[in-house]
């Protein structure tokens, strides 16, 4: 055993794993702050870092004293400013699916909210985006609406999407349990191979997951159908029960996780699917034109 550990601190090997660790928690790290105000402050960063290197190469070592201490300043800056976009991270932190398996099992309120009101929605023929949060920060599209910062419920999603409300155009986008805005615009996707029939709602819903790992539910005004929106794909003519495991897989429940009984009362899409058979059939954003 002692060999092989000795074997481990002399080879390349350490150094690689090491190298590999910094890489993956640079790259998560990028994850949780791309698309927000902390980037900029980051690429700051780097170019300091970079400097006192070549200040330090060069033996320019009050230039490096200099940018070193700059560099302290800097991080208790960024603390003091990005205080609460660190506190989040940390929550998120503890909330991804290898730490919740620990914390908790039973599912998270959100779900029955959002499939209780995406149905409700649904069914008055209110067309709706809803947009959740994931690993990429949201923070750019978040200030093109309105700040709720409310704890998600069916009732309240409702109401937005209800006309003529103020914050019924538009996407509202949540994290976790709570809608952090709403009244969102998106990025239109440009995508040429989507259905002409698409209009802008679920153009600005993929073109959205085509730039982020966000995921989507559009809820069609015109015809009523339930569709989901993840890594630039759309697909459409989602049933209750799908959306409802797939937010189950987006919240990131543990595999023994039991998926609750959804009252047939409150899935209409399951006798009409039964009817037409067409239910949940996946789309890609292939050529779909002239069907
Ligand atoms: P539907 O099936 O509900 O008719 P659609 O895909 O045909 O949807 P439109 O009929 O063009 O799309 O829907 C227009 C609505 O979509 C707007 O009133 C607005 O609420 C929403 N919308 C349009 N563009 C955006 C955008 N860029 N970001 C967010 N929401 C948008
Ligand atoms: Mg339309």
């Amino acid at each position: 055993m002692g060999d092989v550990l000795d074997l481990l601190r002399d080879s390349y090997l350490l150094d690689f794993f090491d190298i590999l660790i910094v890489a993956f928690l640079f790259y998560r790290l990028y994850l949780i702050i791309r698309g927000t105000r902390a980037t900029e402050m980051f690429v700051g960063l780097a170019i300091m870092f970079a400097f006192s290197l070549f200040a330090r190469s060069l033996g320019l070592l009050l230039l490096n004293e200099i940018i070193v201490k700059l560099q302290t300043i800097w991080l208790i800056a960024f603390i003091i400013i990005f205080q609460p976009e660190l506190r989040g991270a940390l929550s998120y932190l503890g909330q991804t699916r290898y730490f919740r398996y620990f914390i908790r099992h039973e599912e998270p309120a959100a779900i029955a909210e959002i499939v209780r009101a995406v149905n409700r929605l649904s069914r008055s023929g209110l067309g709706a985006i809803i947009v959740i949060e994931r690993n990429t920060g949201l923070k750019n599209h978040i200030e093109t609406g309105t700040r709720v910062h409310g704890k998600v419920s069916a009732e309240l999603l409702e109401t937005i999407f209800t006309p003529p409300t103020p914050l019924h155009d538009g996407a509202v986008i949540m994290r976790d349990e709570e809608i952090v805005a709403a009244g969102c615009i998106l990025p239109l996707s440009r995508n040429e191979n989507l259905a002409y029939t698409l209009g802008t709602r679920h153009r600005a819903a993929l073109g959205l997951t085509e730039e982020s790992d966000a995921f989507v539910i559009v809820v069609s005004e015109e015809n009523r159908q339930i569709s989901v929106a993840e890594n630039g794909t759309l697909r459409r003519r989602i049933d209750i029960e799908s959306l409802q495991a797939e937010l189950v897989r987006v919240y990131g429940l543990g595999s023994d996780y039991v998926e609750m009984e959804i009252p047939p009362d409150l899935n209409p899409t399951k006798t009409r699917a039964a009817a037409t058979s067409t239910s949940t059939p996946t789309e890609p954003t292939g050529p779909t034109r002239g069907k």
